[in-house]
Parts: C-alpha cells; structure tokens; sequence
C-alpha cells in the first residue's frame, strides 16, 4: 500500500505491487485524494461510511460529494454517482469528458457503471474494497474491450489513510453496538 502524502514527484513508485492498472500518478493526485479524504471524515458525523469524491476538471472541483445512503435511505446514494450528477448538473452535460474521478475507495459496480456512462476518462482510487470492487477486486470492468469507452485506473492513492478511515468508522460501530449489548 502507499504512504501518503509521501509520493513527491512523478517517478514510478516504487514497491507498489498491483501491476492490474497504471502505476504511475501525480503530485495533484495526492492533493486532490487529501481533499476527498477530508470530506469523507466529515461523513460519520451524519452516520454516513467515510467515502467521498471529488470530479476535477482543468484542475478545479467541479462537485463534490461524500455517501448518503443513510441520510437518503437510497442505495444508489455513493459518492461517486452523486459527485456524477452534481458535474453534470453544474456543467449542463451528461458528457463529463476530460475530468478525473476521485474517489476514496474502490468503485462498485454501479458507480463504474455510472463512470462509464459520463464518458469520465480517468479515475483515481484509494483503498481496494474486496467485497464490492469493480475495478480490480471482485471483477474488474475498466479494461473490458466490449465497452465504448475506456477509463484510465490509477488505484492506492492514499489508500492506507483511506482504508484506516474505514477501519475506524466500523470498529466504532461495532464498540457503540457491544456497548448497547452490554448496558
Ligand atoms: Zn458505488
């Protein structure tokens, strides 16, 4: 996994051991993750699993968005299609193309669905989410050749700080359930 913010410059990084996508991102990768990172903190406070996105176009956020599928009772309320619809709201086009995706933990299969369909060209990842996860863990939907449109995958970015966000977020709620148990 990758320490983050430690990547400094654009070399190939070194130990990485997932070869399935890109090996390679940016400097603004990580500066963009850390802003997703911080919204996704902001989540639990709202009883929301701490993931969030950002869409970067041009080097600005065009929208941003953390779950709420609590908030909503809505099952397709993922950061990802949120974030989605929110651009395309903003910008008056469904065609979402030369943005990048930022997202804290591995899309779903809906929300690559959904990257797919906005024709978004590049999607930069966090943690691997092995029970979900369309691009690499479970399936892994980018590179398949049937698709009219293929998304360039840059995954582990920050993804320790993204995976201990996790951790945390359930191990609360497992405390918070022992704790009513036991009371
Ligand atoms: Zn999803």
């Amino acid at each position: 996994m990758l320490a983050c913010p430690s990547s400094q410059d654009d070399v190939p990084i070194a130990g990485w051991n997932h070869s399935r996508h890109m090996t390679v991102h940016h400097d603004f990768d990580v500066q963009f993750m850390q802003q997703a990172l911080a919204l996704a903190r902001e989540a639990p406070l709202m009883g929301e699993v701490p993931i969030a996105a950002l869409l970067v176009r041009d080097g600005i956020v065009i929208a941003r968005a953390h779950n709420l599928r609590e908030t909503d009772q809505d099952p397709t309320a993922h950061a990802e299609l949120l974030a989605i619809r929110e651009a395309a709201r903003q910008t008056k086009s469904w065609r979402l193309t030369e943005t990048t995706l930022y997202v804290t933990l591995e899309p779903c299969t809906m929300c690559i669905g959904a990257i797919v369909l906005a024709r978004i060209p590049r999607l930069v990842f966090g943690a691997l989410d092995p029970k979900a996860g369309a691009c690499g863990s479970i399936m892994d939907i980018p590179p398949e050749p049937r698709l009219n449109h293929r998304v360039d995958v840059i995954e582990g970015v920050c993804a320790e700080e993204s995976q201990a966000l996790l951790q945390d977020f359930f191990r609360g709620l497992r405390k918070e359930a022992a704790q009513r148990k036991s009371g």
